[in-house]
């Protein structure tokens, strides 16, 4: 029987265990793996630096959720998001990559990337255009982009910009870190690779960091990215990969009512004197007809708020809140408020007013009522 995502999510694609008749998945804390008496491997595990079984349960719901045929879970995002840009660059190659994205990815790109003799276009990839004028048919190796993008919510076109990629024999990436797979299927659209921070929306709890990339095919580069993480070792603890489980089975159950908060808010703060803000499901966002096509039930749970009167009127708003919790990342149960530009540094292209919004589970009356007194000032 096909089971639909929230089933899979639910159950942790294994119901319960035909041998225990546990519910919850084991946590295989083995690092090695027997041979039987004709010096075979018993269930094909060698070490737990190739593979281990907690991490692979992860990867099969992940892989399952994203509707591609495998995925590897990584020690965080940034590992998973090194690797996929690695295991694509070869010296002299171009890499295009949003101005707009997850700043350690930009510093990562811009820091590492030229020391190796990569070229790197940081362009506005929620204009198609500039990605096409940007591609170099034959040397442009990788396309990367996040939609939405963390943290001022531009919107990509990934079935467009993966044609566009394709033809130049360049292949696509997207971090769908915001997006989830609740609300998007990038492989479905022809991207050639997803990638999470499985730390945010996919764990959900803000109490295990973790990274997964899953594969359109099983094909050159993701035999690469195995041999990669297996020699390199970025790989997922197995406490780590139950946490990740453990949130997943909630995943459709905390999602869509992130997004709804985060568009109730978005609305409602849209509304107020001063403030402005950025959401894909707002009609008034750019790229909110291309968001509407490529999303679906929701528009995820980030929302930019501009509190006008630059970095010192943002630090005033953000001092004076009580129920947003200030810190950095997102996608937690517990809403997170941060200032992107102090944390980010001088060389931040993020607007200074801007407060990034990650909307968790409380009462949307009690989010909204802090922001507003906040605002109100
Ligand atoms: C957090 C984040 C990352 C990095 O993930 P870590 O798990 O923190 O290493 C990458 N991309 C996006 C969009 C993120 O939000």
């Amino acid at each position: 029987m096909t089971r639909r995502p929230e089933t899979i999510a639910a159950q942790a694609l294994i119901g319960y265990d035909a041998k225990t008749g546990a519910v919850a998945p084991p946590i295989h804390l083995a690092t090695t793996f027997s041979r039987d008496a004709s010096y075979e491997l018993i269930d094909g595990r060698h070490y737990a630096r190739d593979d281990a079984p907690t991490p692979q349960l992860a990867e099969a719901v992940i892989a399952a959720l994203e509707g591609g045929p495998a995925a590897m879970v990584y020690a965080s995002g940034m590992a998973a998001a090194t690797a996929a840009i690695r295991a694509h660059l070869v010296p002299g190659a171009h890499v295009i990559a949003p101005r707009a994205c997850y700043f350690a990815v930009r510093s990562w790109l811009a820091s590492f990337a030229a020391r190796w003799g990569v070229a790197v276009d940081f362009v506005d990839t929620s204009d198609t255009a500039a990605v096409a004028a940007a591609l170099r048919p034959g040397v442009t190796r990788l396309v990367w982009i996040e939609t939405p993008a963390n943290p001022t919510l531009e919107v990509s076109d990934i079935a467009a910009i993966a044609e566009l990629a394709h033809a130049a024999g360049a292949r696509l990436c997207v971090d769908s870190t915001a997006a989830t797979p609740v609300h998007a299927h990038p492989l479905a659209l022809g991207a050639d690779l997803v990638m999470h921070s499985a730390t945010k929306f996919l764990a959900g709890h803000s109490d295990v960091l973790a990274g997964a990339l899953v594969t359109a095919r099983e094909d050159a580069v993701w035999a690469d990215l195995h041999l990669m993480r297996r020699e390199e070792g970025p790989c997922l603890s197995p406490h780590a990969a139950f946490l990740l489980l453990r949130g997943m089975r909630t995943l459709f159950a905390r999602v869509p009512q992130q997004s709804a908060t985060a568009l109730a808010l978005a609305t409602r703060l849209g509304e107020l004197p001063g403030a402005s803000v950025r959401y894909p499901g707002l009609g008034a966002h750019p790229q909110h007809a291309l968001a509407a096509r490529q999303m679906s039930g929701g528009f995820g749970g980030l929302v930019a708020l501009q509190t006008g009167g630059g970095a010192a009127r943002a630090l005033a708003v953000i001092q004076r809140l009580r129920v947003w919790v200030r810190a950095t990342s997102l996608g937690g149960v517990e809403s997170l408020v941060e200032h992107r530009a102090t944390v980010e540094g001088p060389d931040s292209p993020t607007p200074p007013d801007l407060l990034r919004l990650s909307c968790g589970l409380e009462h949307v009356e009690d989010l909204f009522a802090d922001l507003a007194e906040a605002l109100r000032a």
